[in-house]
């Protein structure tokens, strides 16, 4: 048995994880989602990344960027060293992508503020 807090929600449920006839089964989660993240979890972790990039703005030093959609888990720092090799140099509005396809995982890099919102945007 397996235990280990949901974070899909702040409710933070406590699972329990049991291998049983080939299939996980899942109890103390108030949720079907719960029970995914849990399945998931125990077979191929995913999280979703949110943090910033440099640009060459001296107004807007540093700009909040995010993922466009869940990576697997054990690709977040290769993830984030390429992340760390960006400078934002254009423009970009929010949604904006700033690195296509990062490291080829089909998910881009996009902003996650305004900040840098090209005039007249
Ligand atoms: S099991 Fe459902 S209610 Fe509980 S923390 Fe996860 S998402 Fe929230």
């Amino acid at each position: 048995m397996s235990e280990l807090v949901c974070i899909v929600c702040p409710r933070g449920c406590t699972l329990q994880v049991e291998g049983k006839g080939g299939t996980l089964q899942v109890t103390g989660n108030g949720c079907k989602r719960g029970a995914d993240f849990a399945r998931s979890e125990l077979t191929a972790p995913m999280r979703t990344l949110c943090t910033t990039v440099r640009t060459a703005f001296p107004d807007v030093p540093v700009l909040p960027v995010r993922l466009s959609a869940e990576i697997p888990k054990g690709q977040i720092f290769p993830v984030m060293e390429a992340i760390n090799a960006v400078t934002v140099d254009q423009p970009v509005d929010i949604g904006g992508v700033i690195l296509k396809n990062v490291l080829g995982l089909g998910v881009d890099l996009v902003a996650a503020s305004g900040l840098l919102r090209p005039a007249g945007g």
